[in-house]
């Protein structure tokens, strides 16, 4: 079974893949993590990733994702696509390369969350400046209100500011909108309600997978 793994930054995304992959022997593919991996060592990738913030042209990431598969999951293994594909032509290049492989995209899971809660969440996040600790004043709490065990200080990241988020997932519905009414054209779309607790929500995918 391959699937699409989808949600905004806040939605729980990774735990569940990391749930996902586990409980059903996927490997998971974390297309984002990957070319930041890559861009350490290439500076234009890092200039147009990182200093523009834009994405790749399609056939391009398609390029770097498929050797990734071919280098992490040989032999038709299944896989968990998490942060790619992010838009309706690197669906279609993606799903006739799984098709001339004898398989396909067999379920898109998006997890469902509204922008005040995503926000709540996220801009929760505190991290300690002398060692990078990171913390959440909601689900990983400091041992003592503004410090980190390491007696650092906390603070609140630029990029973890509301503003800074909201922008973030103005971004991100934009891009991926076309994508999941695509996904439910092709009907293969799970919504699921990504503000449920962690096991409810893993409880409920497995359920709609069938499982
Ligand atoms: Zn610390």
């Amino acid at each position: 079974m391959n699937i699409i793994l989808l949600g905004p930054q806040g939605s729980g995304k990774g735990t569940q893949a990391r749930m996902l992959s586990e409980k059903l022997g996927l490997v998971h593919v974390d297309v984002g993590a990957h070319l930041r991996n890559l861009s350490k060592n290439d500076q234009k990738l890092d200039k147009i990733i990182n200093e523009i913030g834009a994405l790749l042209p399609d056939k391009e990431v398609f390029a770097i994702v498929t050797k990734y598969l071919k280098e992490i999951a040989p032999d038709g293994r299944n896989i968990l696509f998490d942060g790619y594909p992010r838009g309706i032509r690197q669906y279609n290049l993606m799903k006739n390369w799984l098709i001339k492989k004898g398989t396909k995209f067999d379920a898109a899971i998006y997890l469902d969350i509204k922008e005040k809660e995503s926000v709540r969440r996220l801009s929760a996040r505190r991290v300690c400046c002398q060692c990078g600790a990171i913390y959440n004043l909601i689900t990983n709490l400091p041992p003592r209100k503004g410090y980190c065990a390491c007696g650092g200080r906390l603070m609140q990241r630029e990029d973890d500011k509301p503003r800074v988020i909201r922008k973030r997932l103005a971004l991100y519905y934009q891009q991926t909108a076309p994508l999941v009414d695509f996904l439910t054209n092709e009907g293969i779309l799970i919504r699921v309600d990504g503000e449920k607790p962690i096991e409810i929500v893993f409880q409920t995918i497995l359920s709609r997978l069938g499982i």
